[in-house]
């Protein structure tokens, strides 16, 4: 039976959960909220299905390779709405649509009433909005993969999206028979934070007064490229903040799997990748536009079919990148993040010592990060490295 000793050879993505006949396993989280399997020896039969069916681990194994040039294609969603309030150019709203419109459902992240963050279940265009924008924290799955199964069994036809390993796990838990059915969408995955800071960050805002809304990165701060979380609350104040974001990009809240992912171009396993478009200026000069481009890999028939069928909605650019493009604009195609050498530390210290706390030490608030931006400056008109 599956046990999980080693937290970084686990992406937490739940197919040994779904797959077990006795429901002997559950998904317990650790001191950032993280989920593991859990397995009750008392029920459990040591029929060996668990392990056969984790991918991480079967994928983890396999070489990496990396081909010199990728074509890609360059989306925008033509619907200016869609746009504003997708993460990059809106394609994953036209990938949707098409399989409701063939009477088929979808399932994303989505916010909880309380902003925290789980996969839900769609049949209708309006249902998908929930989807809309990237939400940089790992998603509770529940048991959204039996879910799946069951809507495949009734002949249904699914989309699910998620990330790279959520997709793979998904993938090797359904059984080949019903897999015609289903088509994946995952993106270019620079990895998972923790939940439980997440939800705390929630908690700190929330005493400004009551939150109407969120978003991990709101295009009305500048544009597509710009990076800072929003906040609504009822009063019809609005914040920009950016704790969050320097917590995400420093590496020291991520999922541990998040620093061995397997998962690159050549060995993911959804249909169609999407991702920002960054470096588009670059390759082609004219198309991009502030409201934000996707970069999209078809991996399949299945996801060229679906991509085709789209095309209706989208402005579509064909490209090829090299991999020293990828390597320079979203290196996460790659290789795994980078994780900050304190990422141990932060864990450690997190439970005890709560937000504001890591907020100062590896966040925007406070000193530290001023002494960082002054330093950051000087080198600047320097020219020192
Ligand atoms: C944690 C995370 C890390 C990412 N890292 C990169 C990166 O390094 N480089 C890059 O180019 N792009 C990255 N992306 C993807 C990118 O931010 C956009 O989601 C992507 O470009 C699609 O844009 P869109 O306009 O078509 O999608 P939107 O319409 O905004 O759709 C977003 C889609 O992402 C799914 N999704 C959102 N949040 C989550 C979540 N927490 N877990 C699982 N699925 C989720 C939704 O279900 C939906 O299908 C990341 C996204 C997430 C969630
Ligand atoms: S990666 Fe998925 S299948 Fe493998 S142990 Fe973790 S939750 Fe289970
Ligand atoms: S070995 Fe079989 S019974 Fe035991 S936890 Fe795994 S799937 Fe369940
Ligand atoms: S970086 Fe890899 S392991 Fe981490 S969430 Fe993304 S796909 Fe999963």
């Amino acid at each position: 039976m599956i046990k999980v000793t080693d937290r970084s050879k686990c992406s937490g993505c739940t197919a040994c959960f779904a797959v077990c006949p006795h429901k002997a396993i559950s998904m317990k989280p650790d001191r950032l909220g993280f989920r593991y399997p859990e397995v009750d020896m008392d029920i459990c039969t040591d029929c060996g299905l668990c392990e056969k069916v984790c991918d991480f681990v079967r994928t983890s194994s396999l070489p990496s390779v990396f081909p010199e040039e990728v074509r890609v294609t360059a989306v925008r969603n033509r619907d200016a709405g869609v746009l504003a309030a997708s993460q990059s150019g809106g394609v994953f709203s036209a990938l949707a649509k098409v399989v409701i419109n063939e009477g088929g459902v979808v399932y994303g992240a989505a916010f909880d009433p309380d902003f925290t963050v789980s996969h839900k279940r769609a049949d209708s265009i309006a249902g998908c909005e929930a989807f809309h924008g990237s939400k940089y924290v790992q998603s509770e799955m529940g048991d959204v993969f039996i879910r799946v199964r069951k809507d495949l069994e009734t002949g249904r036809k699914v989309l699910f999206s998620g990330t790279p390993c959520q997709v793979a796990g998904l993938v090797s838990y359904i059984p080949e028979r019903l897999r015609e059915g289903l088509v994946t969408v995952d993106f270019i995955c620079h990895g998972v934070p923790s939940p439980n800071v997440w939800k705390d960050y929630l908690a700190y805002m929330s005493r400004k007064g009551r939150i109407s809304s969120v978003c991990f990165r709101d295009k009305s701060a500048g544009g597509w490229k710009e990076h800072k979380e929003s906040f609504f609350f009822e009063d019809g104040r609005k914040v920009f903040r950016e704790t969050y974001k320097v917590l995400f990009y420093k590496n020291v809240m991520l999922r541990h799997s998040c620093a061995a992912c397997p998962y690159d171009l050549g060995r993911r396993k959804g249909d169609v990748l999407i991702a920002d478009f960054w470096g588009v200026e670059e390759i082609l000069p004219g198309f991009d536009g502030d409201q934000g481009t996707s970069m999209v890999i078809t991996m399949s028939d299945n996801g060229r079919r679906l991509l085709e069928a789209a095309s209706f909605d989208l402005d579509i650019e064909p490209a090829a990148v090299s991999s020293d493009f990828i390597s320079r604009r979203n290196p996460n195609l790659m290789r795994p993040a980078r994780i900050y050498h304190e990422r141990q530390m932060f864990e450690e210290v997190y439970p005890e010592k709560g937000f504001v706390y890591a907020a100062r030490r590896w966040g925007d608030i406070g000193w530290r990060y001023k002494a960082w931006q002054i330093k950051v400056f000087i080198r600047k008109i320097t020219g020192r490295k």
